[in-house]
């Protein structure tokens, strides 16, 4: 590699993509920097994915003391402290802090403390300190956005939500995206009163709609009231206390308001547009197929692209250019079949086409769908029920979407995304032998078109 400069690549941002990229690239003899405003892991490990499913697994212990009277236990009364919570969680988030550390550190990475801004194609600024790289990587990831609306300095995103002081007993969350969905989930099960409000006719846009209806219905037995074609106009109040006028004329009242109404990707303010960096209309940088921007010698991957905005697809694009630049590989990530969850209560697992999707891809499709009560709900009592689907191209019997709510539905699903990389057919799918008792078997056992 070429001394030319002070660095082979330099990138902007420790998250998931910025990270895999840098100790890639180090491995293959490049000469790496990585630079981070505020948290090594970025998004993912410190606001994102990491606690949040943490908080899942706290929120889903109310119902596992209510389903075990069934069982015969006989629990104490429980009680839940969300101090002890976040105490723990930020114990566990300042040991990961130290695993990225120390395997940036490991591979040869130098970590700089700061914010970069680009300067020049080949220049960073931090502070003062100005530094040169061959390659420039913006991994910056994204940022949540609250509309502007009369009273929005009183309402909190899910970066706030990580922190909070006191738990709320009444919650409105605003937003019907993964986020929101999940956020409800964690509040409800915690024992907040829950109000989701969203501006379409249904959450969870771009998923299969029978998945969107079946988790609804189940949201409202938990009594997580649903708020939809309502958007929110004005809050009143203040910290402890707000008062929520929505669109339809109805009026909340609330101890918390939490917006996930959406992220806009981190690209403001670091120079890009000056650097001659072409931004689209959101201000995702815009990259070719192999994440290279406008500018040849930058690349961008993760959030700040706004591609699929999911963990695994930053680490796999970050990878992805390493590769390019420094392995003599050109390598680019494929998006179809990208699997991804819900971790709601009940969860949700899905990858491929949405039935819909697929409707429009293929014309005619073979739909296969299950719906029961798990097996552990027979005696729990929980008036719970899970749901499968299948969607199948009849002309060449691939199976193009699988889809589920219910018990470990991520888990599921995982697996099933491996058989829709290999192309799998219905006729292999019904050729497997399926694991009993478990949901999972339903997924090999369904015969009957819906
Ligand atoms: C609440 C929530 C839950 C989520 N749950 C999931 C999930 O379950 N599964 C999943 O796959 N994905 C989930 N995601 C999405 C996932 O977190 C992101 O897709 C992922 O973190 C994107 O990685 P990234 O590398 O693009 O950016 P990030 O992880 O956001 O990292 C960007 C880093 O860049 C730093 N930075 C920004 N500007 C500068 C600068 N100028 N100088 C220096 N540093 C800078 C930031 O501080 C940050 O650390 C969730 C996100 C949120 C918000």
């Amino acid at each position: 590699m070429t001394r030319e400069y002070d660095f082979d690549l330099i990138t902007i941002g420790a998250g998931s993509g910025g990270v895999r990229a840098s100790r890639v690239a180090a491995q293959y003899g490049a000469r790496v920097a990585i630079v981070e405003e505020r948290y090594l892991g970025g998004t993912c490990v410190n606001v994102g994915c990491i606690p949040k499913k943490l908080f899942v697994y706290a929120s889903e212990f109310s119902e596992a003391f209510e389903d075990a009277a069934g069982f015969g236990w006989t629990a104490p009364k429980s009680g839940f402290d969300w101090r002890k919570l976040i105490a723990n969680k930020n114990h566990e988030i300042e040991r990961l802090n130290g695993v990225y550390g120390k395997l940036l550190t490991d591979s040869g990475v130098r970590i700089i403390n700061g914010r970069a801004v680009v300067i020049e194609p080949h220049t960073v600024a931090i502070g003062n300190e100005r530094l040169t790289s061959r390659y420039i990587l913006v991994a910056t990831g994204g940022w949540p956005t609250i509309p502007e609306i009369p009273g929005a300095e009183l309402a909190i995103s899910s970066n706030e939500a990580f922190f909070l002081e006191r738990f709320p007993s009444r919650a409105i969350i605003v937003g019907g995206g993964y986020i929101g969905v999940e956020f409800a989930g964690i509040f409800h099960g915690l024992g907040a009163k829950v109000t989701l409000v969203h501006r379409g006719p249904l959450f969870l846009r771009g998923f299969d709609d029978d998945l969107r209806q079946a988790l609804a219905g189940e949201m409202r037995k938990r009594e997580i009231e649903l708020h939809f074609n309502s958007l929110v106009e004005k809050i009143e109040g203040n910290r402890a206390g707000v008062r929520v006028r929505l669109s339809d004329g109805a009026s909340l009242e609330a101890d918390l308001i939490m917006f996930a109404t959406g992220r806009a990707p981190n690209s403001h303010g670091l120079g890009l547009e000056q650097a001659g960096i072409a931004l689209d209309a959101k201000g995702a940088v815009m990259v070719d197929r192999y994440s290279c921007s406008s500018v040849p010698n930058i690349y961008a991957v993760g959030d700040v692209t706004n591609r699929r905005n999911l963990t695994p697809v930053a680490i796999a694009e970050g990878r992805a250019v390493a590769e390019t630049l420094f392995n003599g590989k050109p390598m680019s990530v494929e998006y179809e079949d990208v699997p991804s969850a819900v971790f709601s209560q009940p969860p949700i697992g899905t990858v491929g086409l949405t039935e819909a999707e697929a409707r429009e891809r293929y014309g005619e499709v073979d739909v296969y769908k299950s719906s029961f009560r798990p097996l552990k709900h027979t005696v729990s009592g929980r008036d719970e029920r899970a749901f499968m689907k299948l969607v199948v191209d009849p002309k060449t019997d691939r199976v193009v979407g699988c889809h589920m709510m219910g018990p470990d539905a991520g888990e599921i699903i995982q697996g099933l995304a491996i058989a829709l990389k290999c192309n799998a057919t219905k006729a292999q799918f019904d050729a497997t032998i399926g694991i009993h008792p478990s949901a999972a078997e339903e997924f090999v056992t369904m015969r009957t078109k819906s």
